[in-house]
């Protein structure tokens, strides 16, 4: 398993916009070209879905982290888990919550799965697959394939998505020269859940990569 935040310095070398952050000790001071409000995630190797555990706060300022950090500790500890240290990062201001996922097929490559966040991938189902190595043409077929699309459009009146940068980061990902192509083959699956799509932007602010 990569830690979370060796998975996003890998997504960064693949151009795909991740949240400024860093790892750090718990007590210890986090550099100022961090800009608040802050995101505190758990580094802990138990650990795969860090918010069921009470290992995220978002909206935090600097002076509060090693509050934060304590119950945070308290939390894990409770649920069985060690609190190894923190990933301190700048939030992203709010946006779309899209699911960009990818399976090795053995014989066939990667499967790439894209869908939207929250209720609308776990109660609908709501998702397009994919295979690798996919055209921007392609990605844009799958994200039209999903019926939350006009979600993404602004119906509702709701923000309108960056769909050029979504399918620029899924192409950065499992385009002909993406990420999935040089991987090692031990690593059978990543998930970038979520990728925060604004008006101007899309950012993975989350990234696990499984080594099989
Ligand atoms: P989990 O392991 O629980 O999936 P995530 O890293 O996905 O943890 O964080 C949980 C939620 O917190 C995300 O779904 C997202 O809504 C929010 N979040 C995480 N990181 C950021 C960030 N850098 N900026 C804004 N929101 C974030
Ligand atoms: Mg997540």
């Amino acid at each position: 398993m990569f830690t979370e935040a060796e998975g996003k310095s890998l997504l960064s070398a693949f151009g795909i916009d991740t949240p400024r952050g860093i790892e750090i000790a718990v007590g210890q001071m986090i550099s100022d070209d961090i800009r608040e409000p802050l995101v505190v995630k758990a580094i802990s190797s138990t650990l795969v879905h860090k918010s069921d555990a009470g290992g995220v706060r978002v909206g935090v300022r600097r002076d509060e982290i090693d509050e934060v950090a304590a119950r945070m500790g308290e939390q894990l500890a409770a649920a069985g888990h060690r609190l190894d240290g923190l990933l301190v990062e700048e939030m992203v201001p709010s946006g779309h919550e899209v699911i960009v996922g990818a399976v090795r097929a053995p014989g066939l490559g990667w499967t790439v799965m894209v869908g939207l966040g929250g209720v609308l991938v776990e109660v609908f189902e709501d998702v397009a697959f994919g295979l690798a190595p996919l055209a921007n043409e392609q990605i844009l077929d799958m994200l039209h394939e999903l019926r939350g699309m006009k979600v993404l459009d602004g119906a509702r009146g709701g923000e309108k998505a960056d769909i050029p940068a979504l399918v620029t980061l899924i192409s950065r990902l499992a385009g002909p020269n993406g990420l999935l192509q040089s991987l090692p083959d031990d690593v059978i699956e990543i998930d970038l859940n979520p990728v925060i799509v604004s008006g101007t932007r899309a950012v993975a602010v989350d990234a696990r990569f499984v080594v099989g």
